[in-house]
């Protein structure tokens, strides 16, 4: 088993980076093949609950009221038909139905219907995993108790960078809602965008402060940034070289995300969606294990279940199947 290390620095981490290309392709091949089965990718269904209408200034997203990019909002879906979509999501092959509301945070008065979605989706032996923004301890018990699986709280990118894409929150403060998921029990996801303007140093930067947490999240999403029109970066960066990560320095985040968080599930999530198979295919090499399957992403395109499984199938790779949610954690535990 590797080593589980929390005292990563930046320099260590900026050489993994810094490797040749197939040096650390073949290092983080390594990692994860002593720390999981690689040719399983997990495949996560996510929904959006409660749609735009969000007052955070995030700089990337098109559910911010600050974005002019014409998402609705909507109310907080009536809890029926949550499961219902979780049932499907089942159905096509789904280990986690994950489920996010654009909120800065949850109402005390949402609680209660909050509380039932996780109750019920558990009930059908899917893991259950919610974004829902900054939570107070007592609301993270309440999820606790309800039996939540994961929580996702984003860091985004450096501390330096995240400066720059939100002005509403801080940095601290979403570290903060993380320990009220630990303390709560829950197991952490949480992760980032790449190709938001930043520079490597910036990508180190955020790998750095999520292998240097006291304890790794279980699930790290690395997303490549998709630039919506009406968004302050998806307006900045449109027809520049940079509205799009280079797609070998997107590799090496993810080969460098698998090396320092080797127990963590590394998912493809947002951007996958323009990228071809074989950089998919790279990304896999590298350590991902988890996609996000389904036509839609909160609101932007994803892949499609029909596309995934034929990428998949021709790339020899097999559905995860559905194992106790707290697995992770606990190997983490054992780990220490
Ligand atoms: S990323 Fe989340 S918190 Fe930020 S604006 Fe979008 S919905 Fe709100």
């Amino acid at each position: 088993m590797t080593e589980i290390r929390t005292d990563w620095t930046r320099d260590e981490i900026a050489a993994l980076f810094a490797l040749p290309f197939t040096d650390l392709l073949f290092q983080a091949a390594s990692v994860h093949r002593e720390n999981h089965a690689a040719g399983e990718v997990q495949l996560c269904t996510l929904l959006s609950i409660k749609t735009g209408g969000c007052p955070e200034d995030c700089g990337y997203c098109s559910q911010s009221v600050h974005a002019d990019s014409g998402v609705k909002a909507t109310k907080l879906m009536d809890v029926r038909a949550v499961l219902q979509s979780a049932a499907q999501a089942k159905d096509n092959g789904s280990q986690r139905f994950c489920m996010g509301a654009a909120w800065r945070n949850p109402k005390d008065r949402d609680m209660p219907a909050i509380v039932e979605i996780v109750k019920g989706v558990r009930a059908m032996g899917l893991e259950t995993c919610m974004t829902l923004g900054m939570l107070t301890p007592k609301q993270a018990d309440m999820l606790g108790e309800a039996g939540l699986d994961y929580y996702n709280h984003n860091i985004d990118s450096s501390p330096e960078y995240y400066e720059r894409v939100i002005s509403t929150r801080t940095m601290d403060e979403r570290l903060e809602t993380l320990d009220h998921v630990r303390g709560a029990g829950i197991n952490v996801c949480s992760g980032g965008i790449v190709g938001m303007g930043e520079t490597r140093e910036d990508r180190v930067g955020f790998i750095h402060t999520l292998a240097t947490l006291e304890r790794h999240p279980e699930s790290v999403p690395v997303n490549a940034l998709v630039p919506v029109k009406g968004t302050v970066l998806g307006d900045m960066l449109a027809d520049t070289p940079m509205a799009k990560i280079d797609d070998i320095e997107f590799v090496r985040t993810v080969a460098a995300a698998r090396i320092t968080m080797p127990l963590s599930m590394v998912r493809l999530s947002a951007g996958r969606e323009s990228m071809s198979e074989a950089t998919q295919a790279l990304c896999f090499t590298a350590g991902a294990n988890s996609i996000f399957t389904g036509d839609k992403l909160l609101t932007a395109a994803n892949a499609g279940d029909d596309a995934d499984a034929a990428m998949l199938q021709r790339l020899g790779l097999k559905a995860m199947v559905a194992q106790e949610p707290m697995r992770a954690c606990k190997a983490m535990e054992a780990a220490e």
